[in-house]
């Protein structure tokens, strides 16, 4: 063993409170609280999780490649393969575009714009959990708002300002941090003017959010009451800079496969036309999906053009709902699974009770969503009794499942 000193500052065990001794040396509890200090300023806490507050600042090096991202996002999301990988380049390269900004001794002229993102699918196909997913991975601060709180301002509601309010609440109100994050938009569609309303009186979630939106999308200094709201007419508002965050928006717009055929019919029409009919997948129109049908949806240009990128999501057909059921790597059963087992009760389900879950849940049309729902109502008269029944293991087969699905109120 070497002599009792300490290994970083040399002092020996009479000049320190104590020595913490180590495989080849020592350390005192000054240099243990230094060291301490160094971890939490490196922006560490306690268990070794990031901090949210200055510790955005990351290399290409740390961040996940397109690829890698992907991967994950496939432990969790089944299908949805053009979704992901537009997503994962476009979170990669958020980051190339911040590390833009931090090298400017380099400059050489050519500036990487933003590329925001539009996701389009129907409700319950994954966007949200795609958004929410991501977010685990990330390391710059990133927040989920719902497009349809916002009104113009002066109306009920909330200003479309109010997103960076949440970004700034998850950066610790660390301006810097909260100017490179990542903002998800959920039901963009729902701000979309409406072309059959002609109404004179002023359209309240219609084009006037949606010019209010452009200009965060845009990048603009914007003023932002402090925490918890303005209480004082002299509190000074924080001021944020959008040019640098990222936005990701999804809806449902609902209907747009209308438009997209209608624009598949018209263009089709012609030389060269029928081969391309052919080809069509008339089940899957969304994946046709084209900036101008955005437009016939009524968002305003200006939004669609600082949106560049757009992606879809595939409707969810049987075969993708029973995988949903049993893949992910939360998935629902295996929630159910883990809930059991915290028991001390192993649950199985009969395979056929799956095709069952998922012909019910296409029945009742509630999509991946009801899949939950479902599962819930088999189990749960088993969830109530089993803790006290002192058994180790609990099947669900077929005739279980339809008798307990009878029984509730689901149908
Ligand atoms: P959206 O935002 O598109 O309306 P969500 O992402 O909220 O839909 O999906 C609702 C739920 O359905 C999710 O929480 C998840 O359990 C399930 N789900 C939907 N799509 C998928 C998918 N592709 N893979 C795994 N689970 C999914």
């Amino acid at each position: 063993m070497p002599k009792k000193v300490c290994s970083f500052c040399g002092r020996s065990e009479k000049d320190v409170n104590f020595l913490i001794t180590g495989m080849n040396g020592f350390i005192c509890d000054s240099c243990a609280q230094q060291a301490y200090q160094i971890v939490l300023e490196a922006g560490f806490g306690p268990e070794g999780t990031r901090k949210n507050s200055g510790a955005f600042d990351v290399s290409l090096n740390d961040v996940p490649k397109p690829t890698e991202i992907k991967e994950y996002l496939d432990e969790y999301i089944i299908g949805q393969d053009d979704a992901k990988k537009y997503l994962s380049v476009a979170v990669y390269n958020h980051y190339k575009r911040l590390q833009q900004h931090t090298n400017d001794a380099e400059d050489d002229g050519v500036e990487i714009e933003k590329s925001n993102i539009i996701m389009v699918g129907s409700t319950g196909t994954g966007k949200t959990l795609l958004a929410r997913t991501i977010a685990k991975l990330l390391k710059v601060p990133f927040t989920i708002v719902d497009a349809t709180v916002f009104t113009e301002a002066g109306y009920v509601g909330e200003d479309v300002e109010s997103i960076l309010s949440r970004l700034l609440q998850v950066a610790d109100y660390n301006v810097e941090a909260a100017q490179r994050g990542i903002v998800f938009i959920d039901e963009i569609d729902k701000i979309a003017r409406k072309a059959d309303n002609p109404s004179i009186t002023r359209d309240v979630s219609g084009e006037g959010v949606q010019q209010g939106l452009l200009k965060l999308l845009e990048g603009t200094m914007v003023n932002v009451p402090p925490k918890g709201g303005r209480k004082h007419p002299d509190q000074d508002y924080i001021h944020v800079d959008t040019r640098n965050i990222l936005f990701i928006c999804g809806g449902a717009f609902d209907g747009i496969e209308r438009k997209i055929a209608q624009r598949l019919n018209t263009h089709v029409v012609g030389f060269n036309s029928v081969q391309n009919v052919r080809s069509i997948d008339k089940g899957n129109l969304m994946k046709y999906i084209l900036p101008q049908d955005l437009k016939s949806f009524g968002l305003i240009p200006e939004i669609i053009g600082r949106l560049p990128v757009l992606t879809y999501l595939n409707p969810l057909d049987r075969e993708a709902l029973r995988r949903i059921l049993v893949e992910p790597k939360n998935s629902i059963i295996k929630q159910y699974t883990k809930l059991f087992e915290m028991d001390g009760i192993k649950l199985e389900f009969a395979p056929d009770t799956f095709d069952f879950i998922v012909d019910k849940a296409v029945e009742y049309k509630l999509g991946a969503r009801g899949l939950r729902s479902i599962v819930e109502s088999i189990v749960m008269d088993a969830m109530f009794e089993a803790p006290t029944k002192n058994i180790d293991n609990f099947t669900v087969t077929l005739e279980y499942a339809k008798a307990q699905l009878e029984k509730s109120n689901l149908q």
